[in-house]
């Protein structure tokens, strides 16, 4: 079975290196020369919004998903009436704009803090009254890794301090949400696929405890060691069943989530494979990368159980030194082949064990060998 998979980057590869054992093939659709993926199939190179690539990327082709969620929407409307796209163009439009995004988890009693949208300068003095400092102020779309955001904190008139935001940020269209005091972040990584016959499975990896550096995730650790008792799961397991139940959603979804005193609250949603995910290659029965190509492909899931505990940590900007993390006993590399260049993921390493107790000196020291440039 061949696989159309718009985006060439890490995530691309990670999909074809999960597939190609399995026999199925990969076309990408990819304007970058040299992209990580371009071992692992067929590239067809042009820009994602143009007309003539995208006739001979969908060319023959049954299924197509992405690795990334700013693909144009007319481009996933148009693959969406030629061929099965999953997930789905909803997902990705939802997920492409914070309001949605927000909305669609408030319309699902999903807990989610105050929000207003801010489209023009004389929206801001009633922003700041629905939702006062401290508050982040987000462009609606386009942002990631902490890009296109500020912390705006209490400081004499808040309308002046948003506004001074506003316009840094481009005025574009933005969202005001509270700060949330947060004790932990966490990830669900879930999957869903039509079954045989008729109606839907859905299936939970182990929820993920993520930290973030700089605004770009510095590491996971699965299972959360900020959930003992099992409730967060439970909790995160509920909400994104009933966001996957009400998209009719097929494939690998993230939903990123504030652990606080009064339950977790929901960030945001990725409607792909997910870098919190990446620890299923090597500690789970069936990677997320696996599991989103059999979904896509309508084929039975495999076990998401993982092999006791596991740590992520992630390569960013500076080449690291690979023999010093061969050295770390159970440390798995794994590189996207792209050049160094600041604030770029370039890699990330998995340490897997019977408990988390056991991956503790392993993780001390790889710690001390990851240096970032950001
Ligand atoms: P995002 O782009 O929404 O994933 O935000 C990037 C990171 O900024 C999150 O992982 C949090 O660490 C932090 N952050 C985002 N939104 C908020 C918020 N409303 N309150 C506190 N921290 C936030």
């Amino acid at each position: 079975m061949k696989i159309g998979v718009v985006g060439g980057g890490q995530l691309g590869r990670m999909l074809g290196l999960a597939g190609l054992p399995l026999g199925f093939q990969f076309r990408f659709l990819e304007p970058a020369a040299d992209c990580p993926a371009a071992r692992l199939g067929e590239i067809i190179r042009a820009p994602y919004d143009d007309l003539d690539g995208l006739e001979r990327f969908a060319q023959d082709l049954s299924f197509a998903t992405y690795e990334f969620e700013n693909v144009p929407a007319e481009t996933a409307q148009w693959l969406s009436e030629r061929l099965v796209l999953a997930p789905t163009a909803r997902a990705l439009a939802i997920a492409q704009d914070r309001i949605a995004e927000k909305t669609t988890f408030r319309d699902l009693a999903i807990p989610v803090q105050n929000f207003i949208g801010i489209s023009s300068a004389n929206e801001i003095d009633a922003a700041v009254r629905k939702v006062p400092l401290p508050a982040v102020l987000k462009t609606r779309r386009l942002g990631y890794d902490g890009k296109g955001q500020r912390v705006l904190r209490t400081n004499g008139d808040d309308a002046v301090t948003v506004r001074t935001a506003w316009n840094e940020l481009g005025r574009v269209p933005c969202i005001l949400e509270s700060f949330v005091d947060f004790s932990a972040e966490v990830s669900m990584i879930a999957v869903r696929a039509r079954a045989p016959g008729h109606g839907s499975v859905i299936a939970f990896y182990q929820l993920t405890q993520n930290e973030h550096r700089h605004g770009i995730l510095w590491k996971s650790q699965a299972p959360a060691p900020c959930d003992r008792d099992g409730q967060l799961a439970d909790a995160a397991q509920k909400y994104v069943r009933a966001l996957l139940e009400s998209l009719d959603y097929v494939g690998v979804i993230a939903v990123e989530f504030f652990v606080t005193p009064s339950g977790l609250v929901a960030n945001e949603m990725a409607p792909r494979v997910h870098n919190s995910g990446h620890w299923t290659i090597d500690g789970a029965v069936t990677s997320q990368f696996e599991n989103h190509l059999r979904a896509v492909g309508s084929m039975p899931l495999g076990s998401t159980e993982c092999k006791g505990s596991s740590v992520m940590i992630n390569l960013v900007g500076r080449a690291p030194i690979t023999s010093r993390i061969m050295e770390i006993s159970g440390a798995k590399l794994h590189l996207y082949g792209k050049g160094a260049r600041t604030g770029r993921k370039l890699g990330h390493v998995t340490l897997t064990g019977p408990t988390a107790k056991t991956l503790e000196a392993a993780t001390a020291e790889l710690e001390k060998i990851v240096v970032w440039d950001v």
